[in-house]
């Protein structure tokens, strides 16, 4: 705990400084460009992947990047979405999954999740990925994982064109689905590309987008 208490004084006399400007124009208020739908891993850190200053992205972290499908009972993924949409008007929406996930990795490989009774119901929601991906045949259990983190992203792609507010601003052309998977060890990127139904590098095509 000493190291985050000591992190805030670095930042309070280093960082806090430098940008005292963009915090002085962030206290009335925001505009981010994008809603970033990301895993908790400590290791995958939206801003500093997408090299973004505070202000500019609307952050949505849980266990597997997952977005649950509307329903009559919405909850904080489903709030965070509609806040983004409705009351920001972001113009883009990025869903990020990434390599070694552990949710992901408890999926492909059946973990027993009994002494984790909420993961286990949460992971629930990438039932539709864990079934297109126990269809394909895989080399490895590795190879599994791996296709499982892309099929979860594309799933959850899905699933967030359930929510009104997302449906809407997409039939009106204001909005722009993104589907990313972040590699840890080497920092590549690859985006799912709506057209070829594939994942391709983000760097050889940064165009690639979800929606068409
Ligand atoms: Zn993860």
């Amino acid at each position: 705990m000493q190291d985050l208490v000591d992190g805030v004084k670095r930042f309070q006399r280093d960082a806090f400084p430098e940008r005292s400007a963009l915090f002085r124009r962030l206290a009335a208020g925001q505009n981010p460009q994008a809603l970033f739908i990301a895993c908790s891993d400590s290791r995958v850190v939206p801003e500093l992947i997408t090299q973004c200053e505070p202000g500019e992205l609307f952050v949505v972290r849980n266990a597997g990047n997952i977005v649950p499908p509307y329903g009559p009972e919405p909850g904080g993924v489903s709030a965070s979405i509609e806040y983004a949409v409705v009351a920001l008007g972001v113009s883009d929406v990025v869903i990020c999954g990434h390599s070694d996930c552990g949710a992901m990795k408890a999926i492909a490989t059946d973990a027993d999740l009994t002494a984790m009774p909420a993961v286990r119901r949460w992971l629930r929601y990438a039932d539709t990925a864990k079934a297109i991906n126990s269809a394909h045949a895989h080399t490895s259990e590795c190879a599994a994982i791996h296709a499982m983190v892309h099929d979860n992203v594309v799933a959850q792609l899905v699933n967030i064109r359930t929510h009104p507010c997302v449906a809407l601003a997409l039939e009106q052309g204001r909005l722009s689905l993104h589907g990313w998977v972040y590699d840890i060890e080497s920092g590549v990127v690859e985006a799912y590309d709506g057209q070829s139904r594939r994942f391709v590098s983000l760097s050889d095509q940064p165009s690639a987008c979800a929606t068409e």
